[in-house]
């Protein structure tokens, strides 16, 4: 199964590719994770990134092709894959076309994870990490009990550096500009379904196992 997720920031495809990675033992490739871990470590990739990331930007195509090319070709993505946050141009389609072409594997499906726009602001702005045991939480949309479990077991409620309300603006401004015309791309060659992202983990997750059968 090659899988391409596609969607605005805080559609949710990190937690339903998580789940459905788990579900059919194939890798998560989420290109924000890896930008992450990169600055993280403080890499000098990372360091090239970091403020194209901290500002809700982009990061160059060719850049970008240049890593995805690496993980897609290392031996645990022979027998599928779910890509999360790239490709994130119509650049980077084509590339990502190019390279399957090249490897014999041609992507099987793109699922669009579809969200008004009221709901993603709240999904982004609300969006925290609890620091000791790394669940991915809401301050508008989890529950308290669950809030409270995490400070009460010492840890803490953390945003994400690119989750404040001028980048989340941005982010949002580029998906559109940028990103949503990958929509159409996929359309015309009939890879592309929807899926209504709203309601709860699993009812998304029902209707995007539903996607990919
Ligand atoms: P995400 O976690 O997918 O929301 O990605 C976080 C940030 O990483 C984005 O706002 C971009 O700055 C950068 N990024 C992730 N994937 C890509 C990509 N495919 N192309 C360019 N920049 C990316």
């Amino acid at each position: 199964m090659r899988i391409v997720l596609l969607g605005a920031p805080g559609s949710g495809k990190g937690t339903q590719a998580k789940k459905l990675v788990t579900d059919k033992h194939i890798p998560h490739i989420s290109t924000g994770d890896m930008l992450r871990a990169a600055i993280a470590e403080g890499t000098r990739f990372g360091q090239l990134a970091k403020p194209i990331v901290e500002a809700g930007d982009l990061v160059p195509d060719d850049v970008m092709l240049g890593i995805i090319s690496e993980r897609l070709t290392q031996p645990d993505a022979a027998d599928g894959f779910v890509l999360d946050g790239f490709p994130r141009t119509v650049q980077q389609s084509r590339d990502l076309d190019d390279l399957l072409d090249q490897l014999g594997t041609p992507l099987n499906a793109a699922i669009l994870m579809d969200l008004d726009f009221d709901i993603l602001i709240k999904r982004l702005t609300g969006r925290r990490t609890c620091s000791t045991t790394g669940k991915l939480l809401n301050i508008h949309f989890s529950a308290q009990s669950e809030l409270d479990a995490c400070t009460e077991s010492g840890g803490t409620l953390v945003q994400r550096e690119d989750d404040n309300e001028t980048v989340i603006a941005n982010r949002l401004a580029v998906y559109r500009k940028q990103t949503e015309p990958l929509i159409a791309f996929y359309a015309k060659r009939h890879l592309l379904t929807s899926i209504d992202a709203g309601g709860s983990v699993d009812e998304v997750y029902g209707r995007l196992l539903a996607a990919v059968s």
